[in-house]
């Protein structure tokens, strides 16, 4: 038997096929997961979304801008409308305006400050509210992080505040949900090619500079983020959480 046969989760942020959260959902539809997606609201959105999901033919695929609780409600009442409760959830949303982010931090804008924080940080605690109220026997949760968010990376600026932001949600999301048995968890990925990161400038210089200093003197690989999500998801993991798992080739235990 599969190790997600009978599983349904519920995968927040897949915008194409170099997404980490299309990573992670290939790797669960191998082991047999039943998925169900969101994509941004507009019609390219969901046609670009449509077109990659439609082979393992979703039951649902729904419009979410994670700013709108409207939008949040409406996901998680057809989730609990069709399967009446869930096992897991992939967060995997971040943005920051791109002006913002060619300025130094120093710069920032209180509007552009908040909006990024809003969509990469607070948005892990709206979903898991609602993902808990479908998750009467417990679950996981996991969000995708990134160093920036322990160090500083010139050019990351606000995405590193909002990621420290985020890896302490995971902590206090962990604590609030664990009594139910609901576990909540991120993967901190080593830096990928994704629509997301060419908004980072100096973001190829981070890729190459990964690849000198860590310890296996590469880049880390979609598939590789795949079983790290399918580690969390799974009775794998069952006794971890709150913690923050480094995918990045060992980038990140090397003082150089
Ligand atoms: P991606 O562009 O494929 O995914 C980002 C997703 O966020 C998209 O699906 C987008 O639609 C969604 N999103 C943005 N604003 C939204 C909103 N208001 N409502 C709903 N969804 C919204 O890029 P990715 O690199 O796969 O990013 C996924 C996560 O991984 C992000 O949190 C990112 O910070 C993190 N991450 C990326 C890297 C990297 O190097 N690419 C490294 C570490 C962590």
């Amino acid at each position: 038997m599969r190790m997600f046969e009978g599983k349904v989760g519920l995968v927040l942020g897949v915008a194409n096929d170099r997404s980490i959260a299309w990573a992670i959902s290939e790797a669960l539809m191998a082991e047999g997961a039943e998925l169900a997606f969101t994509h941004l609201p507009g019609e390219s959105s969901e046609r670009r979304v449509r077109r990659l999901v439609e082979a393992c033919q979703p039951k649902l695929l729904m419009s979410c801008d994670v700013q709108q609780d409207r939008d949040l409600d409406g996901v998680f009442s057809q989730m609990a409308e069709t399967y009446g409760t869930i096992d897991f959830v992939i967060h995997s949303i971040a943005f920051a305006p791109p002006q913002e982010l060619r300025k130094p931090y120093v710069e920032m804008s209180r509007e552009g400050w908040h909006l990024a924080m809003d969509i990469s940080a607070y948005s892990l605690v709206a979903v898991s509210r609602r993902a808990a109220e479908i998750m009467p026997d417990g679950g996981s949760i996991v969000t995708i992080s990134y160093y920036g968010g322990e160090k500083v990376f010139p050019g990351y600026n606000v995405m590193g505040v909002c990621k420290a932001a985020l890896e302490h949600s995971v902590r206090y999301l962990a604590w609030d949900l664990g009594r139910k048995q609901i576990r909540v968890n991120a993967i901190s990925a080593g830096p990928m090619r994704t629509l997301s990161s060419a908004g980072v400038s100096g973001f190829d210089e981070m890729r190459e500079h990964a690849v000198r200093k860590s310890c296996l003197g590469r880049n880390v690989e979609f598939r590789e983020l795949g079983k790290a999500g399918l580690y969390f998801l799974s009775d794998l993991s069952e006794g971890v959480t709150g913690e923050v798992l480094h995918v990045d080739c060992g980038y990140s235990v090397v003082g150089l």
